[in-house]
């Protein structure tokens, strides 16, 4: 093999990242937050010239299970940084019975229950945390509405790095025990994850400590794009006509969005026709439905957000821009429902399907209903719910 050639196989393929707002570059070997000028998330990029020349989509579907099958396509550069609870390939499921319910002939669920600590957080802070080892750092913080600190704690203990944790006091209680057995520090607030997030990065600034915020560290969403890849081989090399997506920060619409053009570049589809994407929000916490509805590109701080889908308390994401100009791209749509639609929902999931979904999941087959009732929806379309965690999570 001449040097030229042994120099293309890599354990990823990263190349730099960039501010998503003014295109400025930084160096992937160094601590890397947001763009500082910008206010902006940093988003990576890869060689995908040379993934497409040296990897072949096939040879990964054979792979040992799990989101790592995908490691040229993630940002850590060294496998012996690799933290991992066998986070990802998660089923998608078809929905006959509540197909049949609601006259739709394809209709599925991905289901994130089965992930590590019982949602889809583990994919984006196994990432996180493996390229935060990676960079030699010693301490992460978090501000979480409750699932993102207990997956972050799990992965944190796994790779030996101190976790702090700032949580509003109503989060629900599976969070604080799961984060205090994997050796966190919890530090319960009175207020929202906005005042949390504010706590946190002062407490990050002071002390020097690693902020994993959504959108405000770089790859939780590499992680979490990873959904798009699975969704990607699950069809067969295809995409689905509808994805509804629960969104709070929104890390996973805009990183399946990214794995969607980065499937594209790799000309790994067989049609490159992509989802249209559905935020869901809840009536209590519906920054994004409101911004979307007035064509705006940025959304307002929602005030007094309230909300029993704790994941989706998220007021104002710090990826608003990106979430809406996905949305619109995708000619999407968003959608609020009621906390009692949600409950509904919750209680139809597991009658007809025996799925215990977290709220902000079964707020997807809520929004479907909505959907399906203004006509946006096609019988013959294929629609993929997301249910981003377990309702298990949420008992008092
Ligand atoms: C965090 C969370 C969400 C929202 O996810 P984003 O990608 O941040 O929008 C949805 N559902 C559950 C269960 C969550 O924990
Ligand atoms: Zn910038």
């Amino acid at each position: 093999m001449t040097k030229q050639q042994t120099a293309r196989v890599a354990f990823s393929y990263i190349t730099s990242i960039s501010c998503s707002a003014c295109g400025k570059f930084y160096p992937v070997t160094q601590v890397n937050t947001y763009c500082p000028d910008c206010q902006a998330p940093l988003l990576s990029h890869y060689d995908l010239e040379a993934v497409r020349r040296c990897v072949d989509r096939e040879e990964i579907r054979s792979r040992r299970r799990g989101m790592w099958r995908w490691h040229e396509l993630l940002p850590v550069q060294q496998p012996e940084n690799v933290v991992t609870l066998g986070e990802g390939d998660t089923p998608l499921l078809p929905l006959p019975n509540l197909g049949r319910y609601l006259g739709l002939s394809r209709l599925f669920v991905k289901d994130e229950s089965s992930n590590p600590t019982g949602s889809f957080k583990a994919r984006g802070l196994a990432a996180a945390v493996s390229k935060a080892r990676e960079l030699g750092i010693q301490k992460v913080i978090i501000p979480t509405a409750g699932n993102a600190g207990g997956a972050m704690a799990a992965y944190a203990a796994r790779a030996g790095i101190r976790a702090y944790i700032f949580m509003p006091k109503d989060t629900p209680h599976a969070n604080v025990e799961e984060s205090r057995m994997a050796g966190a520090e919890v530090m319960l607030i009175d207020g929202l994850i906005s005042e949390a997030a504010g706590m946190a990065g002062e407490k990050a600034r002071q002390e020097g400590w690693f902020d994993l915020s959504t959108f405000k560290e770089p790859y939780r969403v590499e992680g979490k794009k990873i959904m798009g890849y699975e969704l990607a081989e699950d069809f067969d090399w295809t995409l689905p006509d509808v994805i509804l997506y629960p969104t709070g920060g929104g890390t996973g619409l805009v990183g399946m969005w990214k794995a969607f053009a980065e499937l594209e570049a790799l000309g790994w589809l067989n049609h490159p026709r992509r989802p249209r994407m559905v935020v869901v929000q809840a009536e209590g916490c519906a920054p994004i439905v409101k911004a979307f509805q007035a064509r705006q590109s940025f959304c307002d701080f929602w005030l007094n957000a309230h909300t029993i889908a704790a994941g989706l308390r998220v007021p104002k994401s710090f990826a608003d821009h990106l979430i809406l100009a996905d949305v619109y791209e995708s000619d999407g749509m968003a959608v609020a429902v009621s906390d009692e639609e949600i409950l509904k929902a919750q209680r139809l999931l597991g009658r007809e399907e025996g799925i215990f979904a977290a709220p902000e999941g079964a707020a997807t087959l809520a929004a479907l209903e909505k959907l399906l009732d203004m006509k946006w929806i096609d019988a013959s379309e294929r629609i993929v719910l997301f249910n981003t965690g377990s309702g298990l999570k949420y008992l008092p």
